[in-house]
């Protein structure tokens, strides 16, 4: 989903970069302040009963049942978030860019032969 896209300044009209948060000439805001992230997790046999807690940046955001998805809001910058289950607690860096501030994040709860983990499997700009 990555191309060249054309952005300008509301303000002043100035191009700016698809990364840009602010207008390098007059200093307005040209990106969303807020955007948001999907947890969409994969329906799976193993584990079909558990649901599974989220947590972002350390704060509870959503409980998440076999094969359903929770959408909630987020700020555009870097996030850490977490799946908190019996066998673990993991934390994954996040990113959510300016210029796509809405994503999805798919994961699933693996089996192990030690431990079973709730696990990102893929990330998507919406
Ligand atoms: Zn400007």
């Amino acid at each position: 989903m990555k191309g060249v896209i054309f952005m300008f300044c509301n303000k002043c009209g100035n191009k700016v970069e698809d990364n840009d948060i602010f207008c390098n000439k007059c200093g307005f805001r040209v990106a969303p302040e807020m955007g948001s992230i999907t947890f969409a997790r994969e329906g799976k046999f193993y584990g079909s009963l558990v649901a599974i807690q989220v947590f972002m940046d350390g704060i509870l955001v959503a409980t998440i049942k076999n094969g359903t998805e929770a959408t909630v809001p987020a700020s555009i910058g870097k996030h850490k978030i977490s799946f908190n289950l019996w066998s673990g607690n993991d934390i994954e860096d996040i990113e959510i860019f300016p210029a796509h501030p809405n994503i999805k994040v798919f994961f699933t709860l693996k089996a192990g032969a030690v431990t079973s983990k709730p696990r990102i499997t893929n990330i998507i700009n919406l």
